[in-house]
């Protein structure tokens, strides 16, 4: 598979999409070819591991450049974990992907680019990724580049901005990753990440690499369990999946145009619903994000919006015939958490209770028909505070986390001055 950008015609290789992250246009990548993966799809079934699933289209997606063997091992490599089917009624199955280290789906997406990247690097290369992080993404992204060969990871957080448990798992891993405490916002860390790219000092002495949630890298992963789900099922189910930067719901549309039955899809937002309107009027409007408690999802301008549009080729009754849209609230989130609580004696976080309340919504309305399957994007322990004070039960912490409250936290802290991490990454790397 090769990408072009939105304004550069040029294809570049997967690999060279991956470690440039972005286009030389500054935009994003997309996919230049539709591969037809329909008899693929249609040979699997109940008995079908994930790692099979995984690595067959890993093997698929990135021939002819990467071998068969080495595309195999990136994805047995990178997942050493597996999503769960559970049923919870008659139309409504929850997709649960917080089962890898870092408790959330996004797992998925940075140990494939972890892996990856390690796969492409020679003996003698080492490159360093730098990332900035509000909290919750670095978990993962840190966790899947632990013990990377030839790669450092740096990771700037705001100092006291982020929950104790976010902080454990930034700063708990040692060896290759790097956390360094920021005394400032989250807006410092993104500014000093920003500079550190552009500096010429910096380029020249370090080969320092972006591992951001838009890299095709992180995304092409995630169409892999929608594949492995859909096949498990004897009909064409709908999608639902709580949406932010809209990246999850786009790798399921991918894996439809490449041949996957699929029904349709529902993208379940917060009161940040910019796509829902989107497809109610056809006029998209970004706007400065709201605050939510399924704050994973508090995206006004969701970046991934152009690949969608993209997919339906602009035309926007071509999407909403298959993409539908429903904001949920959180007074309604709260709502579904004890509901599901009630019914099923089953916690789950308040991403995932968006998903559901929106499917039990369309269910409810006629509006929506045959299984709906709802991805399940965190771990209910990560959002523990949240879960209590709707449901009034505690819920536990999923193990791996539980262990790096255990551990001493190692961090650097510098000021938000760029001269500061510029030396930081000198001293270590150059
Ligand atoms: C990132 C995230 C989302 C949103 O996913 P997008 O790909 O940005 O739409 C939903 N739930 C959780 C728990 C997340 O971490």
């Amino acid at each position: 598979m090769t990408f072009t950008g939105r304004s550069t015609p040029t294809a570049v290789s997967f690999r060279e999409a991956l470690f440039g992250g972005l286009a030389a246009d500054g935009g994003l990548y997309f996919p230049v070819e539709t591969p037809d993966l329909a008899g693929l799809f249609a040979g699997w079934g109940g008995e079908t591991s994930f790692r099979e699933v995984g690595s067959a289209m890993a093997r698929a997606l990135l021939a002819p450049e990467v071998r068969p063997a080495d595309a195999a091992r990136i994805a047995e490599r990178a997942f050493t974990f597996e999503p769960l089917l559970r049923r919870l009624d008659d139309h409504l199955l929850l997709l649960e992907l917080f089962h890898g280290p870092s408790g959330a789906f996004k797992d998925f997406g940075a140990r494939f680019l972890a892996a990856a990247m390690e796969a492409f690097l020679r003996e003698d290369e080492r490159i360093q990724i730098l990332v900035a992080t509000s909290g919750d993404t670095g978990g993962a992204v840190a966790s899947a580049f632990h013990d990377g060969r030839g790669i450092d990871i740096v990771i700037l957080y705001p100092s006291g901005r982020v929950s104790d448990l976010q902080e454990r798992q930034l700063t708990t891993l040692g060896g290759n990753v790097h956390a360094v405490e920021v005394e400032g916002s989250f807006d410092d860390c993104q500014r000093l990440a920003k500079e550190a790219f552009r500096d010429r000092v910096l380029s020249r002495r370090l080969r320092l690499t972006s591992a951001n949630s838009i890299n095709v890298g992180r995304l092409l992963p995630q169409s892999f369990y929608y594949a492995w789900a859909a096949t498990r099922l004897p009909a064409a189910a709908t999608f639902c999946v709580p949406s932010g930067n809209f990246g999850n719901l786009v790798a399921g549309v991918y894996a439809w145009q490449w041949g996957l039955p699929v029904q349709g899809f529902l993208a379940a937002t917060n009161a940040n619903d910019e796509v829902p309107r989107y497809l109610q009027t056809g006029r998209f409007v970004p706007r400065a994000s709201l605050p939510t408690i399924s704050n994973a999802m508090d995206v006004g301008d969701p970046s991934n919006f152009e690949r969608l549009a993209r997919v339906f080729g602009g035309d926007w009754s071509r999407m909403a015939a298959m993409v539908r849209g429903c904001p949920i609230s959180d007074e309604e989130t709260r709502a579904e958490m004890r509901d599901t609580w009630q019914r099923h004696r089953l916690l789950v976080d308040p991403h995932t209770a968006v998903g559901i309340r929106a499917t039990r919504r369309l269910l409810g309305s006629g509006d929506l028909e045959g299984e709906v399957i709802v991805l399940s994007t965190a771990h209910p322990g990560k959002f523990a505070d949240t879960v209590r004070e709707a449901v009034g039960v505690t819920p536990d912490l999923p193990p791996e986390l539980a262990r790096c409250l255990e551990l001493p936290k190692h961090s650097t802290r510098i000021s938000p001055r760029f001269g500061e991490l510029s030396s930081f990454l000198l001293e270590r790397f150059a």
